[in-house]
């Protein structure tokens, strides 16, 4: 297992038992890194996580409508964001990535499929 480490105190962060499965937390007060289990998410603050979190809500739109395979719409996106698609999980970007991919699927779906941006606007 890899540890994880909060990246502004440098502690390693204690895994805490959720009914979404394992999420890591760093044990100093206050302190909003969180991550959760596994090798697609690193750790992140509270409002890098509410970026990635609205990232996902609007990327997945796109291939959970069926227009795109999942596959398909990551590799896209690693060629928007010039990332190499190993590198491209939204668990693991950082705020400004993951703003870039929120743009990129609003763009995606206003200009590509405009027949599911009902699902968007709602
Ligand atoms: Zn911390």
């Amino acid at each position: 297992m890899t540890i994880k480490l909060c990246p502004i105190h440098k502690r390693n962060l204690v895994p805490i038992k959720t009914e979404f499965g394992i999420r890591y937390c760093c044990p100093m007060y206050g302190c909003t890194i969180a991550c959760w289990s596994g090798k697609t998410s690193t750790p992140a603050d509270y409002e890098t996580r509410q970026e990635r979190i609205k990232a996902h809500d609007l990327f997945d739109i796109i291939w959970k409508s069926g227009k795109l395979k999942r596959t398909t719409a990551y590799r896209m996106l690693a060629m928007y964001l010039d990332t190499k698609s190993e590198d491209t999980h939204i668990g693991m970007f950082d705020k400004e990535t993951a703003i870039k991919t929120q743009e990129y699927a609003k763009d995606l779906i206003q200009n590509q499929f405009p027949d599911i941006r009902k699902k968007v606007e709602r």
